[in-house]
């Protein structure tokens, strides 16, 4: 049974779980990567909520070693949440935006470590080489490999306002290229964007259950200190969604997406100190008893509206 008997979808750490037998986290790693929005080939100012503040252009940026990182994260993972298996998560910035030759040192070095099981690689649609596809095409023939496509919305229209740099098109094309080469795609979403209704989001359900994707990441549009989309709160533009809209409208979307696709992510949070709105303080499983609760509230899961029926409830 894909879709959990009591969160009503189909959880990304139960799959986990299922696949390889025990806890798995995700351990994030920085592997000093930059962006093409940042450093001048697509843009300069990134993303209006872009809070990669530490940007250097014209380069790589200097980091931790990797083996460091590494042994820190699964440390902090493990007497935490007593995880035993690892993912390594390259997620800041654009991950495949290299050389083919240092993402495939970085990679290996991370899969070296006899508790890590795969690699989740974030990174924009527009920067996937063949050469990059062939390169986790060949890895995923022995381990884990998600590719994680940050596309936020599947609208040209929003996608030229908040300055992605890239459009629908360069999305289905690299998805259309990374498709069956043996390793998992996720697509990250956000809603919430100025002028976006709860119809337009949910349009991209629809767009997206006839897609290649194995797993999803959705979060509410929140503002940070330093942003553009801070200075767009600030002077009105940008108006956040109450967490009843937000909840509801993910409701509705998770009602609309195929019970074979997993969900790792339903909120985005950040630290206190640089969070300028939404103020929901909601620790992270907060918003997923929302979610769960609404949902139970209905009578519906994940795929409800696609194939009304019964939710099975038993061992998952
Ligand atoms: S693609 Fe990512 S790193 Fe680049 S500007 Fe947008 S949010 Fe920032």
């Amino acid at each position: 049974m894909l879709i959990h008997p009591e969160l009503r979808f189909n959880s990304y750490g139960a799959y986990l779980r299922r696949r390889f037998g025990c806890r798995v986290s995700k351990v994030v790693v920085d592997g000093g990567f930059t962006c093409p929005n940042r450093d001048g080939t697509r843009g300069f100012d990134g993303c209006i909520f872009c809070d990669n503040r530490s940007f250097s252009p014209g380069g790589a940026r200097q980091t931790v070693p990797l083996e460091e990182q590494l042994e820190a994260g699964i440390a902090y993972h493990r007497t935490r949440l007593g995880s035993r298996k690892f993912i390594v998560y390259f997620q800041k910035y654009s991950n495949t935006y290299g050389p083919v030759d240092k993402l495939r040192d970085l990679y290996r070095r991370a899969l070296a470590h006899p508790d890590v099981v795969g690699v989740s690689i974030g990174t924009r649609p527009d920067c996937l080489s063949s050469e990059i596809l062939d390169l986790l095409q060949e890895i995923a023939r022995t381990r884990y490999v998600c590719l994680e496509l940050g596309l936020q919305a599947m609208d040209d229209e929003i996608l030229a306002q908040i300055n992605r740099g890239h459009g629908v098109g360069d999305y289905l094309r690299a998805l259309d290229a990374a498709a069956g080469r043996g390793f998992q795609i996720c697509t990250h979403l956000i809603h919430g964007f100025p002028g976006e209704t709860r119809e337009r989001f949910l349009k991209t359900a629809s767009l997206m259950s006839a897609l290649p994707v194995d797993s999803l990441k959705i979060h509410q549009l929140h503002a940070v200190r330093g942003t553009k989309l801070a200075e767009m709160y600030e002077r009105g533009a940008f108006v956040p969604l109450t967490h009843g809209d937000y909840v509801a409208a993910v409701c509705d979307f998770l009602e609309l997406i195929p019970s074979r696709i997993t969900i790792q992510r339903l909120y985005g949070s950040a630290p206190a100190a640089i969070r300028v709105a939404p103020s929901w303080n909601l620790k992270n499983n907060a918003m997923w008893y929302s979610i769960v609760h609404e949902l139970t509230r209905r009578g519906t899961w994940q795929g409800y509206g696609i194939h009304p029926g019964r939710l099975a409830v038993g061992t998952h």
